[in-house]
């Protein structure tokens, strides 16, 4: 029935559009090293439009160094980062507006990144203008969209980061990510430091807010159970090396590489 064909699209043509489409991202032979030792080989990674790609892999294995080169935050020792199409600055300071406001980060914890001293509304407030350009009367009625949109009440404008729980605080981190509307967002064990019956709230609202913007995510976890849930496609890190990637089932169901193989059976 009609229905049917409303949810099932066939994988071929899904992968026809999606080659088609421009790239989110696209990095090329990433290298970093650190004091001369090596940390990621030569990376090439691929992220379309609305889409949720999940890396796993051990700690250590240089996951937080690839979401900080692709994000700007470290330049790395060689290679290149593309953002719809355009070559990008290696340092977020260099990067032209529209890329600062299409790529934004969610770290793990959001206590660093929010000032504590700052109210929640000022906080939304200041990316709005920084990213959106929003004047200070705009201002206001976006905030209260952006806190509604991470089901955070208007009231919470009013509050510190400290007045907060570790869910609301990331949910704040959350709602400042998407002040811009950007076309990607980077997330670093974005719940990892949440309780678990917290999780499941934060997990669902990203797929909420990614359905409404056609976002695309790098989704970072060493949770196996949250990348299965969340990512369409998943890639694996093993000492700096990508050694494998596929769908989310394909690496679940069928790993091809021995690694991925034991990390698997690891969690089980
Ligand atoms: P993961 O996020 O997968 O746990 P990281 O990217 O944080 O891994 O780290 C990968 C490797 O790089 C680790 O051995 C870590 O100690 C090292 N490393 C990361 N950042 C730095 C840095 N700024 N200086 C020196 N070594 C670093
Ligand atoms: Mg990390």
């Amino acid at each position: 029935g009609a229905s049917h064909s409303d949810s099932i699209k066939p994988a071929e043509h899904i992968s026809t559009v999606e080659r088609l489409r421009e790239p989110v991202l696209l990095c090329k032979d990433i290298r970093q090293s650190f004091g001369g030792h090596p940390v990621l080989h030569g990376i090439d990674l691929r992220i379309g439009a609305g889409e949720t790609y999940g890396l796993i892999g051990e700690s250590g294995s240089g996951k937080s160094t690839l979401a900080r080169i692709v994000t700007g935050l470290q330049a790395p020792v060689a290679g290149t980062v593309e953002l719809l199409g355009q070559a990008a600055a290696a340092r977020v300071e260099r990067r032209k507006p529209v890329e600062r406001r299409n790529v934004q980060m969610v770290f793990q914890s959001p206590d660093r990144t929010l000032n504590p001293r700052q109210r929640i509304g000022t906080i939304l407030g200041r990316s709005l203008h920084r990213l959106a350009g929003l004047s200070r009367s705009a201002r206001t009625q976006r905030v209260a969209e952006l806190l509604q949109s991470v089901r955070l009440s208007t009231a919470f404008a009013e509050r510190r980061p400290g007045a907060l729980s570790g869910g609301q605080r990331q949910r704040a981190a959350i709602a400042r990510a998407f002040s811009g509307t950007p076309k990607l967002v980077v997330l670093d064990e974005p719940t990892s430091a949440l309780d678990v019956s917290v999780q499941a709230t934060v997990l669902n609202l990203l797929n909420d807010l990614q359905r409404r913007d056609d976002t695309a995510y790098l989704f970072i976890s060493h949770d196996l159970r949250v990348v299965r849930y969340m990512a369409d496609r998943i890639g694996v890190l093993y000492r700096g090396r990508l050694v494998e990637e596929g769908s989310s089932d394909q690496i679940f169901q069928g790993p091809n590489h021995p690694y991925t193989a034991m990390l698997l059976a690891a969690d089980n």
